[in-house]
């Protein structure tokens, strides 16, 4: 049975009101380990901590130094990714061959690609004759960064890269769901040299811990990816003492396909984009709009790809669905593949819960769910499910695809599925989304600009946009000789 306790002033550190939650493994319900129960008093020792490393040397540390810290980490992840892999595996119920690709490969890049980031990072200059100004970018100094458990180290690594490579010092409020691998970025970021405080991690229950972390005073930042709800009780905390805030929240994406895709790559692409991670990806397309003249073929072999994905234990390499995050999150899903069905809509596939042998018999499985029949504007059709099921919807034309796609309250991303270029150009320029893929889905360039519109986030965060969000720019103006 292990135990994670916080980190904080480079060391580990038992809970203040030595209380201690259950970490339960979602495939097996079994009970796996214990986390420290964060609280304000805990927050505050975690926030002394980096104020005290942000008055030490390493405010001196150069872009070099950082930059070699961060590249340091990236291997120091590397080194145990098999180890994190399985302990993400584990506490999400994720295929360990997802997390093995996708969540640990990425936590690893993220690290060296914000190294390289602040290596190459340029800095503007204005001359107007009789002055001219530079600017200096400056940490903020302590940073909160709150995440959630679909992606636990990925999105954590996310901010904590630019958050680190910006000089700043980090209070990381991971998910209680969640709490192995940010543990063991801890002690990696102690391996590779960083200033004890650098990196501080409470673990706890969002409305103790994250919510004692948004208000605490010293707090300059507020980094949260989680939902939408969370999001504007962040928001309305983090307001009052105008603190920074970078919010990325959930999602409702629309698939759009359009009569003249390539179908099978466009098949392939709209199940993974519905399936992956059990849905559990703010980027999933869960309101799949395919044009009417294809919709009958592509819905019964969308159903077919459905029916074929092998669900059970995680750790099996054939697998390609596994356990949701918890029982709770289970039964939300099921409640709404039971409001699908009060709302209209049939259940082309799945609908229910997998017979699994022991010890996943107990495990917080649900089968891939489609659902046709349903109107756009039902709730099952709008509201953020995040969970193995997609609802199919058929349209008429390019413009009643457009006002279906942007018929939600959200606007994270949308895919787009079409052989004509032009098209897909018009498509992409209207559509109200953050992000938009053409003809593929999940590709990640680094570089870009990541994060929603509407009620799916406020700013962006990814390449020069997170190196921005970590740091404040200073101007110099200097009167010319
Ligand atoms: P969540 O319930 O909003 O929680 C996110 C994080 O916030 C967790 O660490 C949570 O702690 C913490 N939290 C809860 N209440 C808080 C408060 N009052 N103050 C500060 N922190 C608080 O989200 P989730 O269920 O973990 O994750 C699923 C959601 O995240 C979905 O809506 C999904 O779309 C969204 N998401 C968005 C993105 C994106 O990039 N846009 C990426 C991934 C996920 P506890 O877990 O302990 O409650």
């Amino acid at each position: 049975m292990q135990e994670f306790k916080h980190w904080i002033g480079g060391k580990p550190v038992d809970p203040h009101s030595a209380e201690w939650i259950d970490k339960v493994a979602p495939a097996t319900a079994q009970r796996i380990g214990r986390l420290a129960r964060g609280d304000a008093t805990d927050v505050a020792r975690a926030v002394d901590a980096a104020r005290a490393a942000l008055a030490g040397p390493w405010k001196d540390c150069g872009d070099e130094e950082r930059a070699s810290l961060c590249d340091r980490i990236a291997s120091g992840i590397e080194a145990r990714s098999d180890e994190l892999a399985r302990l993400e595996s584990e506490d999400t119920g994720k295929p360990l061959s997802l997390a093995r690709a996708v969540d640990i490969p990425r936590a690893v890049s993220n690290f060296r690609f914000f190294a390289s980031a602040l290596r190459q990072r340029e800095e503007s200059f204005h001359h107007m004759g009789t002055a001219f100004s530079y600017t200096l970018r400056r940490p903020l100094g302590v940073v909160a960064l709150i995440t959630p458990w679909n992606l636990p180290l990925y999105l954590l690594s996310w901010k904590a890269a630019p958050a680190l490579a910006m000089g700043n010092a980090i209070v990381a409020k991971p998910s209680e769901l969640t709490p192995r691998s940010a543990s063991v970025l801890a002690s990696i970021f102690n391996e590779a040299g960083a200033p004890a405080g650098v990196f501080n991690l409470v673990h706890g229950y969002g409305p103790e811990a994250g919510q004692a972390l948004v208000e605490h005073p010293d707090v300059a930042g507020v980094s949260f990816t989680g939902g939408t709800k969370t999001g504007a009780q962040v928001a309305a905390t983090a307001a009052s003492s105008f603190k920074k805030l970078s919010l990325e929240l959930g999602g409702k994406n629309p698939s759009v396909v359009f009569a003249d895709c390539d179908f099978d790559t466009t098949v392939d692409g709209v199940a993974r984009a519905a399936f992956l991670n059990q849905g559990q990806i703010c980027l999933c397309g869960s309101r799949i709009l395919v044009e009417r003249p294809l919709v009958e073929r592509f819905t019964a072999a969308l159903v077919e790809r459905a029916k074929a994905m092998r669900i059970g234990d995680p750790s099996d390499a054939d697998t390609n669905l596994g356990a949701l995050i918890s029982q709770e999150h289970r039964q939300r899903v099921e409640s709404y593949i039971a409001l699908a069905r009060d709302e209209g809509g049939k259940i082309l596939c799945g609908g229910g819960r997998p017979e699994l042998a022991a010890p996943f018999c107990d495990g917080a499985f649900v089968e891939p769910t489609v659902v046709g029949g349903l109107p756009i504007d039902c709730r099952t059709a709008t509201e953020e499910i995040f969970g193995p099921m997609a609802t199919i919807h058929a349209f008429e034309g390019e413009k009643e695809a457009v006002e279906m796609a942007n018929s939600v309250r959200y606007g994270l991303s949308a895919s787009v599925w079409t052989q004509d270029l032009e098209r897909a150009h018009r498509v992409a320029a209207v559509l109200e989304a953050g992000l938009v893929w053409v003809n593929c889905w999940l590709v990640r360039d680094l570089r870009v600009p990541f994060g929603g519109v509407k009620e799916s986030g406020v700013g962006r965060e990814g390449g020069r946009w997170s190196l921005e969000f970590f740091s404040e720019a200073k101007s110099v103006c200097v009167k010319a000789g």
